[in-house]
């Protein structure tokens, strides 16, 4: 992110997109664009961008980009799609540049033979792909029941069959470690969608159902064998001849980052103060749905607002920080809870905070590349925070004295600018006294002169005096969450004091 001009926020955009200005220079013609005419157009003030067949005039918009002008020029004259879903691809650009639309790129007429063998290599990339990330770090029988699994994955598929009260869909993924954050289920309006994450893949059922179904949904794991169940219950008991017509994407199995977004609405149901600008909101999911955010991951939220679409993420925590770690904690599979500070001048949290109890706002699916094994095999945790990247320390502070058993310390530093600001800091304290293997550090950059604790900003020295192993030798993991330069001057810092990129998490979006 690079710090915009005055006049130049989201807002701004909106307002100019819809002052009715002329923003391609085209007067709201629709051009065909070849190739090389979109290569001419790759200066500041002349730059077209295509995303997905699509091509936009982006320089109205480049000094309103919030990762600046030179990250927009890197796609200039060119199709800009990976680039784009590499760093953001969670952004609603049709509805952001709609008005920068200059038209379609042009079909290029393509010899069969070549197209074939385009196809088949991209095929064979793909199961590449894939061969590595069954086999990857495994032993050679290993690998032999790796390559077994790649065949099915092949001819991944789904079964279905009907008692006179359920429906039940059949998926055996084959994976051993499936479990219930993996699968995700909407079943809303005689639609029923299922997506089963199965590493960087996604395999989706989606289908118009026969017959109504109650909005009670079932999902059940067989985690050994990786068999997945989902189970609808039929509304009225009658013989389905069919599970439904098929609806685009419906059985297929492709990359994660192909397969677009899914939201659905959640309703508001609390909203209670944390600090003086940070709040919890309490959103419910929609009966039929079966979503739970893995920790480490994000999810979006969508708003409109002033007739355009606006998508920002946001991490899951607890409703509060649990004391007690007796029995793992639970999901309760219902609620997601999170916390938000609301900018004063802030867009998107604005709106949120005009939210009234029971309004309803659309909330994506996970998303994020955390790993837990990182932690379970961890004997230190360090977890470097500022400000609300607090956030996602919440579940992983949670799972790691909960779960974790060879984790000796964990060690929380918690940079912000005033006591006023910290988050929950009567809980971590709590827990600090608590979990002898907890231990809590605050750091203020702007304290008043009552702060008796320690004042600064995230520097080489401050991460050398509390970062440490307990042992000479012991294995560190160390997350770090915050703004994009407290983590990237963090991660640098780190890495000056020798800890390698193995041992460093940055949270990033
Ligand atoms: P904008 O309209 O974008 O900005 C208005 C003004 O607010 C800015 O000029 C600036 O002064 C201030 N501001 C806005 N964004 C930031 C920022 N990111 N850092 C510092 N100042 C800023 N936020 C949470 O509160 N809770 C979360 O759990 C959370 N999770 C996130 C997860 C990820 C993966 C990422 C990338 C971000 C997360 N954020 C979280 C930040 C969130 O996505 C928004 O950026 C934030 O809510 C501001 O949105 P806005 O539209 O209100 O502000
Ligand atoms: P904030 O209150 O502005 O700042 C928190 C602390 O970080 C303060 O001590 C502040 O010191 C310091 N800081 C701010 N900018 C810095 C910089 N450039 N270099 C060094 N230190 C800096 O923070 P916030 O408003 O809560 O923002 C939290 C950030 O975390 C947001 O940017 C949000 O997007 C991000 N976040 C990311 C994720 C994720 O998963 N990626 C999740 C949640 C939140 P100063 O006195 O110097 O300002």
């Amino acid at each position: 992110q690079v710090p915009l001009k005055p006049g130049r926020s989201l807002m701004d955009w909106i307002r100019l997109t819809k002052s009715g200005k002329d923003l391609t220079g085209l007067k709201g013609r629709l051009i065909e664009v070849t190739e090389d005419e979109l290569a001419k157009h790759n200066k500041k003030e002349d730059c077209w961008i295509c995303i997905r067949g699509f091509v936009y005039n982006v320089t109205p918009y480049m000094e309103y980009h919030p990762g600046g002008e030179d990250e927009l020029m890197k796609a200039a004259g060119t199709d800009g799609t990976d680039l784009f879903d590499q760093v953001h691809r969670w952004v609603n650009y049709e509805s952001m540049l709609k008005e920068c639309l200059v038209g379609r790129m042009a079909v290029k007429p393509i010899a069969a033979p070549k197209a074939i063998t385009l196809h088949v290599l991209a095929a064979f990339h793909d199961l590449l792909l894939l061969m590595y990330f069954l086999t990857v770090g495994q032993c050679v029988p290993c690998r032999k029941y790796a390559f077994l699994s790649l065949l099915y994955f092949l001819f991944y598929s789904y079964d279905w069959f009907q008692t006179d009260s359920l429906i039940t869909i059949v998926i055996y993924t084959k994976q051993k470690d499936m479990n219930a954050e993996l699968v995700i289920v909407d079943c809303q309006d005689k639609r029923l969608r299922g997506e089963i994450i199965v590493g960087s893949y996604s395999y989706l059922v989606e289908v118009d159902l026969d017959h109504a179904v109650s909005e009670d949904v079932a999902v059940n794991i067989a985690e050994k064998v990786g068999k997945v169940e989902i189970i609808l219950k039929k509304k009225d008991n009658n013989h389905w001849n069919t599970l439904g017509q098929p609806c685009e994407g419906h059985n297929s199995f492709i990359k994660r980052t192909d397969r677009g977004l899914f939201y659905r609405k959640c309703k508001l149901v609390s909203k209670t103060e944390v600090t003086h600008d940070t709040k919890l909101f309490c959103l419910m999911l929609p009966k039929g749905t079966h979503l739970l955010v893995p920790t480490g991951q994000h999810i979006y939220l969508k708003q409109i607002i002033t007739g355009t679409e606006v998508v920002k993420p946001y991490t899951p925590v607890l409703p509060f920080l649990p004391l007690d770690f007796q029995e793992p904690s639970h999901h309760d599979g219902v609620h997601i809870y999170l916390m938000i500070k609301i900018y004063s001048c802030g867009l998107f949290t604005q709106a949120l905070d005009c939210l009234q109890i029971g309004d309803y706002i659309s909330v994506s699916n996970p998303e994020g590349y955390f790993n837990k094994s990182q932690v379970q095999t961890s004997e230190d945790l360090i977890l470097l925070a500022g400000g609300t990247g607090f956030t996602p320390m919440v579940k992983l502070l949670n799972f790691a004295l909960a779960e974790v058993s060879c984790l000796r310390t964990v060690k929380l530093i918690f940079f912000n600018k005033t006591e006023d600001d910290i988050l929950w800091r009567n809980q971590l304290e709590q827990l600090a006294l608590k979990d002898e293997r907890f231990d809590v550090q605050f750091i203020l950059s702007q304290p008043t002169k009552d702060w008796v604790g320690r004042q600064g900003k995230i520097s080489s020295s401050l991460l050398s005096e509390f970062v440490k192993r307990s042992r000479k030798d012991s294995k560190v993991l160390i997350c770090i969450c915050g703004p994009t330069p407290f983590t990237e001057q963090g991660v640098q810092y780190l890495k000056d004091l020798g800890y390698s990129q193995e041992e460093i998490h940055a949270f990033t979006a």
